[in-house]
């Protein structure tokens, strides 16, 4: 298969829809970003990345951080994390708050942010809110093979300047008594994370473990175990674009996650691992154009994990 042709010419079939749909400007730090930005990274086990766009440059990678976070806090925490965070699609949006009174402050998935501030919660443990970010720049730089992976504190402060909703979030979380540390520290470090930056292709090289059993192929380091993976994969198929996951499922047929600067990240199984990112969202705040760029591969290369392998034109 010429997956280097396969990921030239979609973004080329796609490139003058640049700039459709609608940055996020909730987070006003990120409406500043051009939205005609529009890059493909594809990362094989064999060490090659293909290219296309741009994708060599760094954005805010927004919720696609909640899948590194979900895997660290799982490493310090355990199977005892799902006593405090569920495993169910909330066919809800990312910041909605009406389930959690309803659950008694146990957030249905760990993508959606009231889930993914308890994860966070559980990955800093006893360690200090800036320990925990230091933490997670090294293991993702080791993850990313890349030592420019950053993140934007630009961004991390507008998102906390906006942050009312997601200081709902965690402190009716804490009124249930969820959380373990106090709640500015969990949103300093919730907040950083969400303003990583990376780009398509270090995004790519970094999850390959998710596609391949929690070892990066490449490197042969392992990231989680075998059952770990799996089961981020599965939460990523379900959960990873809120109420848009069935249809991205519908439409795509990778495990993938979102985040609102305009980045997917997607996992195929035994295969690859592709990032896309274009800053136009759909009103789930899934990318338009990186949603069709990881449709288009998908039939080119019948990696759907629901196809039996054929590629169709
Ligand atoms: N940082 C964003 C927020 O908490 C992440 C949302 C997203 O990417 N879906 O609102």
């Amino acid at each position: 298969m010429d997956l280097h042709a396969i990921v030239s010419e979609t973004w080329a079939s796609l490139a003058d829809e640049r700039g459709s749909g609608n940055p996020a400007r909730y987070i006003p730090a990120l409406a500043l970003v051009d939205p005609a930005k529009f890059g493909i990274a594809l990362a094989t086990p064999d060490g090659e990345v293909y290219c296309a766009g741009d994708a060599d440059e760094a954005f805010s990678i927004q919720s696609i951080s909640k899948v590194f976070a979900l895997s660290l806090a799982l490493e310090r925490e355990g199977a005892a994390l799902w006593d405090a965070v569920g495993r169910e699609p909330s066919g809800d949006p990312f910041n909605s708050i009406v389930q959690l009174e309803r659950e008694k402050g146990i957030p249905r998935n760990p993508f959606i942010n009231s889930g993914a501030i308890v994860t966070t919660d559980r990955f800093i443990g006893e360690r200090s809110p800036d320990q925990s970010v230091e933490d997670l720049l090294v293991r993702l730089r080791r993850m990313g093979r890349d030592e420019k992976i950053g993140f934007n504190e630009e961004v991390a402060r507008s998102e906390s300047e906006t942050g009312s909703r997601n200081r709902s979030l965690a402190y009716f979380l804490a009124d249930f008594g969820r959380l373990i540390n106090p709640v500015e520290d969990v949103l300093s470090v919730y907040f950083r994370q969400c303003a990583l930056t990376m780009s398509c292709r270090q995004l790519a090289k970094s999850a390959l473990f998710l596609a391949f059993d929690g070892t990066d192929p490449v490197t042969g380091q392992q990231m989680c175990s075998a059952s770990r993976a799996r089961r981020i994969n599965a939460l990523m198929l379900l959960c990873g674009h809120y109420d848009n996951s069935g249809q991205f499922a519908f439409e795509v047929g990778f495990p993938g996650k979102s985040g609102v600067g305009g980045g997917i990240l997607a996992s195929v199984p035994g295969r690859a691992a592709i990032a896309v990112w274009s800053p136009g969202l759909n009103r789930a705040g899934t990318s338009l154009l990186g949603a069709k760029a990881l449709s288009e591969i998908a039939l080119r290369t019948g990696w759907s994990v629901f196809s039996g392998g054929r590629a169709s034109s």
